[in-house]
């Protein structure tokens, strides 16, 4: 099942700014027919001050 969106505070391993986001914990590609684009938004996070992408698990984990 894919989980709903999930609001998130982040603050970037980077420049150490907080901010806040929402990524999708699990995503059930045989259920849901998500883009790619879409996929890559729900499961990572760009800075907006620095502008660097992470991957929202990595950060999490
Ligand atoms: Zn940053």
């Amino acid at each position: 099942m894919t989980s709903p969106t999930r609001e998130i505070e982040v603050t970037c391993p980077d420049c150490g700014h907080s901010y806040q986001d929402w990524y999708r914990p699990s995503i059930n590609l045989s259920l849901d027919d998500f883009d790619d684009e879409y996929l890559e938004e729900a499961t990572t996070t760009p800075c907006p001050e620095c502008g660097v992408k992470y991957d929202v698990e990595a950060l999490f984990a």
